[in-house]
């Protein structure tokens, strides 16, 4: 079987997901290739990990039907961040920089349903699961791109005018175009899970670093809260053996007493951590969004949301195109793409990367600078309110859908 359509996105992650949900009533043919079955137990990233989501993406989530009022998302109203052994610490609170709330939290398995829903809920989207692209062909000037799936035991070749890599951080697509990728082994892993708080955490998101990694702690309702902790990589088995009781006393070491005694501890999932940018994000008639272009340290809360506005952009620039009736796979289409998105990508990248450089920097110098940088920020409200627009996902060339509201 051999069919065309004019974008073919390969990964049905969270970006790709929110990508043909963008692009559904564009009036282009859209087919989306997700190799995990469609069930939100068989997604790997619709899992236990808890996303902060930046207001920009909230409001893009709500535009596109995704989430609404009912959705379970705890909105954070307080960010408190600091590091053991440096003095001060900043506190942004929405009241004072006048603003609703600064984005929510929301567990990844929670936005991976209402992404499944919403897709159910498509009128024009070819769904292709579970199928694995795994080759891909091109020929110098050819007016589509074709993509060999593999679904079950069967085989077929789908053509289009633009495909998207949306397959994350291990991208089949950026290394069948040959695209390099700059890594860096952080050495760590990530621990996330729940527990209960003794006190209320009223809607504060804590962000604490420590010598030896960083841990945070998300508000998930009242008394409850999603944890990220990040330990050497080496330490990870032993962290991973602990019993419920010694793996509180540890968090308890790391992150301090501020939101009281912690609790009922559940399931802990290691994640190990990586930076990965790719040389290039386009190819002939093709353009890598999402982690597969670009995979940060989950520290700073950013991997989906810059995902998020590299699809957000992309559906804009596809809708302007279908309307103008010119080619989705236009080579000044996917130029545009590239320079729309090069300050947001620069800047989030390096923010996420030097948040843990410096943080796990233990120079007495660079401790002073810290505790000084932290101590000027917290008092000063202009300097505030930038670091938290940017926070927000306000951040370069915004697509219309995260401005609303
Ligand atoms: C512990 C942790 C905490 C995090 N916290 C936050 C946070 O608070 N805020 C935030 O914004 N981000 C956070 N992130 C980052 C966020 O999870 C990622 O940025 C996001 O999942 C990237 O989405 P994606 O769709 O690009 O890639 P993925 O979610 O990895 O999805 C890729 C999809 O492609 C599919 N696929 C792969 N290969 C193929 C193929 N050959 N054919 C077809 N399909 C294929 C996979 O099955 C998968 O479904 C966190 C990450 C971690 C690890």
């Amino acid at each position: 079987m051999n069919d065309t359509y004019d974008v073919l996105i390969v990964g049905g992650g969270l970006v790709g997901a929110s990508l043909a949900i963008a692009l559904d009533g564009s009036g282009l043919s859209v087919a989306l290739a997700e190799a995990a079955a469609p069930r939100v137990d068989l997604q790997p990233s619709y899992d236990e990990r808890n996303l902060a989501l930046a207001r920009a993406s909230l409001n893009a989530l709500e535009a596109l039907g995704v989430l609404d009022a009912r959705s379970p998302a705890t909105p954070i109203r307080r960010i408190h961040v600091s590091r053991r052994g440096d003095f001060g610490a900043v506190r942004l609170d929405h009241g004072e920089l006048g603003l609703p709330a600064f984005g929510a939290v929301m567990p990844a398995r929670e936005l991976g349903n209402a992404l499944l829903r919403r897709l159910d809920a498509c009128t024009s989207l070819a769904r292709l699961a579970p199928a694995q692209a795994i080759a891909i062909a091109i020929e110098a000037g050819a007016d589509a791109v074709s993509v060999r799936l593999r679904l079950g035991d069967a085989e077929r070749e789908v053509r289009a005018r633009l495909l998207v890599g949306a397959d994350g951080t291990e991208s089949f697509v950026r290394s069948a175009f040959g695209i390099g990728a700059e890594r860096h082994d952080y050495a760590q892993s990530a621990f996330v899970t729940t527990l209960t708080t003794e006190r209320p955490l009223d809607g504060t998101a804590y962000e604490r670093f420590t010598d030896s990694g960083p841990v945070a702690l998300l508000p998930l309702g009242e008394r409850r809260a999603g944890l990220v902790l990040s330990v050497p990589a080496e330490e990870a088995p032993r962290v991973a053996s602990l019993d419920d009781e010694a793996f509180l006393a540890f968090v308890h070491e790391r992150f301090g007493w501020r939101a009281g005694r912690f609790s009922r501890p559940g399931k802990r999932k290691p994640y190990p951590l990586a930076r990965l940018l790719a040389e290039r994000t386009t190819a002939p008639r093709t353009v890598l969004v999402g982690n597969a272009a670009q995979t940060v340290h989950p520290l700073g809360a950013q991997g989906f949301n810059l995902g998020l506005r590299d699809a957000l952009t992309l559906a804009e620039l596809l809708r302007e195109a279908q309307a103008a009736a010119t080619d989705p796979g236009a080579a000044d289409l996917l130029a545009r793409h590239v320079e729309r998105r090069a300050g947001d990508r620069h800047a989030t990248t390096s923010f996420s990367d030097d948040l843990v450089r410096l943080m796990g920097n233990d120079v007495l110098p660079l401790r002073l600078a810290r505790s000084l940088g932290f101590h000027v920020l917290d008092r000063f409200p202009p300097l505030k309110r930038r670091f938290a627009l940017r926070g927000m996902g306000w951040r370069g060339d915004v697509s219309t859908l995260g401005l609303m509201r």
